[in-house]
């Protein structure tokens, strides 16, 4: 599934309108940003400008802004206080109880093995809303046959909450009769006791009947969503989102990753309506149960072919109406050929040849990079209204939101058009990383995700090599993971002991996708690209149709290491020959090291320990966590000197100091040459001071320029570094020696983390925007000259980024121009805006407009077939300056779907003053956003919205609320939010008066 990443746009309306969320490069859950700044009455620009860059950065940036990460520590026993922290169902979970109050037969969230499913033969007859009538609601009934693998009178597996159940049989080849029966709803199982126990090798068939409402807001089990065609006219449809355990809301199932089957689907359906399944269709024959039809001559039966062997988490069935439309292509591979399929509503018909191109070369390339077949005869890809994650990998039909689908040449951004790429290859990927081979439980979620996650990169760089995908890992991934991963309140990659469904749902976080995919790029810069494909190979091969575990696949790396370099190779006395060891030490430890080198004659000095962006978290939160490594790592440093141009190597093997001898004197050391190590780099000042030196000669590429960047404004963040350094550090910028944006992203985001602290500083916050507009001058005026012909994807994407900047500062050259362009489409809509700057031109129209300017987009959202502009739209709407809009629109965000309802309110989080505004309304009506909503992915995002408060006040006031509240899947990122708080309190006392000072200084001085 792909998340991901990332935030930037919000819809307002109902789903009919086309908003959505903009989403992140992969198919996690959708993150919002929670940057925001803290503008004055007097130099409210200057806040829409924090708030635009926020999107800007986030853009770039993807996922990089949270300032809160998530996650609970594992790899360590928790403390009493945070256990106390935690939510109260988590507390209380200890004994399960069935729905009249008794305690569960079976008290575990894994089912026994004592049964395993080979098949089922599902039915579903999905009755969805016609004239005069809202409702909707699907009947079905499944078949499951199981294998006896040890004798048991026990028959249990998932029903989830709402399903109802009838005629339930067992039969086998001898007499069973049902006993008793429990069903527990905290678990989501239904236990059976039946006359006999079983013999090993039985083959029992379970069939029951079921019928469930399919329902609008809840976005997972088998659900309805709704929007306009290009008629205008309203559109009913239904699909599923099974991950990670909603399979159990659609039919009642074996609900676990390992316990994978064949599945056999039949759809009863109207004629107004098509279906599609995970495998082709086989045959359409007339039925007679569509009992909301008056001519039975209009119900049709679709039966499709039998899938592969899969988990149910990947099943995947969709009732479209006859709108949507496919772009078909039989795509060629080297070993066959794949019926591909692009699903759209009819409006959308001209935009589904990108995603069509990215599919027919990204396909064939895994197929070969993986040496193993794409193993369907068809892959279908379609986009619906409303969707949690950013897409889902279902074998055969990965399902999208639209704005990760479709690409509009008349709206779509350079950036957004490569997020759709990302996505795509990231789905694709999946068929391979997580269809074929599967983990075995939610706790090496990573797995799937991490490369997948890695995976996309190396799937886009093979669609589009002009592209520099590789160098954009650092800004878009690993930025992120080491922001998460300096919490406290993080957790390994790696946790064991999942005990609760929440808290597999809380695994979708940065730390499984982009932990572990900053983990595999270590790797491969470690090992090399060609050990780390043999490697990959190996593991699919060896694991197809199977499931794995971190172990297997650590193992397949050291094996094609060995057949690579033998005894020998670049490391041959290096911790690289038990990689096992070495990855142990990254995957089930939570955090990472920061790394101090220092020079003392020829001789350069390493240390490392652990990295808190709280330094002392561990006694704030009474902490009592524990590794057994210590908290040390394996870590692959790589440095260059002086002299030494040429990264070399140097291994720390758990040692928490370590000296090395070179045959020369360094002026100066940088490690982590290509920021390619996960963790943060630490200088002594004279060595800062000429790494700054050289970075304002061009002296580094963009990758360590941004890593530098990051590395000097969090030490600073921390108090371990004056603020100086990151700020003349950014000052290099101005000589324009980059080609690349990244770094601009990496700066403007730290500084954005800022901004809500200053804010409330008028002379601050002017001195701040004089500043950057001084930096930023020679490379927009440089950028801007450029030829649109002329601009490389690197060049469009850094154009983008410098203009969201020049918005946020108010730099006059580019505002100016945007207003007045926006005033001349204002006069007539028929001219032209350039793709890229759409969406800062509405802005800035609708927040420097009136309300009538508002009143225009809110009309225009429903007359736009373009769910590109709807993006552009929806963002605008969220940008009035006018304190009334906003309040209503913040009083109605309960009257929306779940997924406008928390984009527009993370879009608005990031604006001065309503941040606020927006979280009292939540905490009013947590209640209620509870029980209408399904909040399992969203809540860890809602509970990150606070994570910008800055005051004791905020954090006793939100420390009191999460400690009250049911938090489920959102209880990580609430205590990863409070964190962030006190690292903002702690950076207030500490440099709040010596940052605006500075800042003043260089102001001063232009
Ligand atoms: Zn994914």
């Amino acid at each position: 599934m792909e998340n991901v990443e990332e935030v930037q746009i919000l819809p307002l309306k109902s789903a009919s309108d086309g908003c959505e969320n903009h989403v992140s490069s992969s198919d996690k859950p959708q993150q919002q940003q929670s940057s925001q700044a803290k503008p004055s009455s007097s130099k409210r620009l200057l806040a829409l400008a924090f708030l635009l860059l926020l999107i800007a950065v986030i853009t770039i940036v993807i996922l990089l802004g949270l300032l809160a990460s998530r996650s609970c520590d594992n790899g360590a026993s928790e403390s009493d206080g945070l256990q106390s922290r935690r939510s109260p169902k988590s507390l209380t979970r200890a004994v399960y109880l069935d729905e009249s109050g008794k305690a569960c037969q079976h008290q575990d969230i894994r089912l026994p093995k004592s049964l395993l499913p080979i098949s089922y033969q599902l039915l579903v007859r999905p009755v969805l809303p016609s004239q005069g009538q809202k409702t909707s609601v699907n009947f079905g009934r499944v078949k499951m046959m199981l294998n006896c693998s040890r004798p048991t009178d026990a028959i249990i597996f998932h029903v989830g909450a709402g399903i109802r159940i009838s005629d339930l049989t067992v039969t086998a080849a001898q007499r069973l009769d049902e006993v008793s029966r429990q069903r527990c709803p905290s678990l989501d199982l239904l236990y059976i006791r039946v006359s006999r126990q079983c013999t090993t090798g039985e083959l029992l068939n379970v069939s029951l009947s079921f019928e469930r409402e399919i329902e609008g807001d809840k976005l997972d089990g088998f659900y309805m969503a709704k929007y306009k065609d290009k008629n205008r006219a309203l559109r009913y449809m239904a699909s599923t989102h099974m991950e990670p355990v909603s399979a159990r809301k659609a039919f009642p199932c074996f609900d676990e990753p390992e316990m994978k089957a064949t599945f056999d689907l039949e759809v009863i359906r109207d004629w107004r309506y098509k279906s599609l399944f995970n495998m082709p269709l086989a045959r359409t024959v007339p039925d007679t149960r569509c009992s909301h039809l008056t001519n039975q001559s209009g119900c049709h039966r679709d039966i499709f072919q039998t899938s592969v062997v899969m988990s149910t988490y990947l099943v995947a069935y969709a009732v479209l109406p006859m709108d949507y439309v496919s772009l078909q292509k039989v795509v060629k591979t080297s070993r066959g050929s794949i019926q591909v399929g692009i699903w759209a509503p009819s409006s959308s018909q001209n935009q589904l040849d990108f995603a069509m191109s990215v599919t027919e070369k990204v396909l064939p390339y895994f197929e070969d990079l993986f040496n193993l077949s794409y193993p369907l005869p068809k892959l279908d890809m379609i986009g619906v209204p409303q969707f949690a994650a950013g897409a889902m990998e279902n074998w055969g039909l990965i399902i999208y939101r639209f704005s990760t689908l479709l690409y509009d040449p008349n709206y779509t951004t350079t950036i957004d058009k490569q997020t759709i790429a990302e996505v795509i290859s990231h789905e694709i990927a999946h068929q391979w990383f997580g269809n074929i081979v599967t983990m075995k439980w939610w706790d090496e979620l990573w797995l799937n995700e991490a490369f997948a996650v890695f995976t996309q990169y190396i799937g886009v760089d093979a669609f589009k090599p002009g592209w520099s995908m590789m160098d954009r890992c650092y800004v878009e991934f690993v930025a992120s993971a080491l922001q998460t991963d300096s919490l406290l309140h993080s957790h390994p990659i790696i946790v064991p002991g999942l005990s609760d469904p929440n808290e597999i749902e809380s695994m979708f976080d940065d730390i499984s996708y982009f932990k572990g995919s900053a983990l595999i790029r270590m790797l491969d810069a470690v090992i090399g690209r060609r050990t780390l494909k043999r490697g990959l190979i190996i593991y699919l091969n060896r694991f197809a149709w199977r499931n794995a575990a971190s172990s297997d696949l650590f193992a397949a790396f050291s094996e094609a290491y060995m057949l690579e370099n033998g005894d020998s190779g670049p490391h041959a006395n290096s911790p690289v020959r038990n990689l096992t060891r070495v990855m142990d030490t990254w995957t089930t430890q939570v955090n990472y090291p920061l790394v101090t080198v220092r020079i003392r004659g020829n001789k350069l000095h390493f240390r490392q320990e652990r990295f808190l962006l709280v330094p002392n978290a561990t006694s704030i939160w009474k902490s009592n966590q524990t590794s057994r490594f210590g908290f040390r790592w394996i870590v692959p440093i790589w440095y260059v000197t002086d002299r030494i141009s040429e990264p070399r190597w140097v291994w720390m093997d758990l040692e928490e100091e370590k000296t090395i001898e070179l045959d020369h004197q360094p002026k100066f050391v940088k490690i982590n040459f290509n920021q390619t190590g996960l963790y943060r780099c630490s200088y002594e000042q004279s060595n800062w001071r000429e790494l700054i030196r050289l970075s304002r000669e061009g002296y580094f590429d963009s990758t360590d320029v941004a890593g530098l960047l990051n590395d000097a404004f969090t030490l600073a963040y921390i108090n371990r570094l004056n603020i100086s350094v990151p700020i003349e550090l950014f000052e290099t910028l101005q000589d324009d020696h980059l080609s690349s944006a990244t770094p601009w992203s990496i700066a403007m985001h730290k500084i954005s983390e800022i901004g809500p602290m200053i804010a409330g500083d008028q002379q601050a916050m002017t001195d701040l925007s004089k500043f950057i507009v001084k930096i930023l001058n020679r490379p927009l005026r440089n950028i801007l000259s450029k030829k649109e012909a002329e601009l490389t994807h690197m060049e469009r994407i850094k154009r983008q980024t410098l203009n969201q900047i020049a918005v946020m500062v108010d730099e006059p050259l580019v505002t100016n121009k945007l207003f007045k362009m926006y005033q001349q489409w204002r006069a007539n809509t028929s001219f032209p805006l350039p793709p890229d700057e759409i969406e800062l031109i509405y802005e800035i129209g609708v927040y420097k407009g009136n309300t009538s300017d508002w009143q225009f987009f809110k009309n225009r959202l429903n007359e736009i077939e373009s769910y590109s502009e709807a993006k552009h739209v929806c963002s605008a709407l969220a940008m009035s300056s006018d304190v009334d809009t906003n309040y209503r629109l913040i009083q109605s965000l309960l009257n929306l779907n779940s997924q406008e309802a928390f984009s527009i309110a993370a879009k608005l989080c990031r604006r001065s003053g309503l941040r606020e505004l927006v979280w009292s309304y939540f905490e009013r009506n947590w209640d209620i956003m509870m029980e209408r909503y399904d909040m399992a992915f969203t809540l860890t995002e809602v509970t990150k919205f606070p994570a910008e408060f800055h005051t004791e006040y905020d954090y006793q006031r939100l420390s009191s609320f999460f400690a009250n509240r049911d938090l489920q899947s959102g209880w990580r990122s609430a205590f990863q939010s409070l964190e962030s708080v006190k690292a903002n309190i702690n950076w207030i006392a500490h440099n709040l008066d010596d940052f605006k000072s500075f800042i003043r200084q260089k102001a001063s001085g232009l």
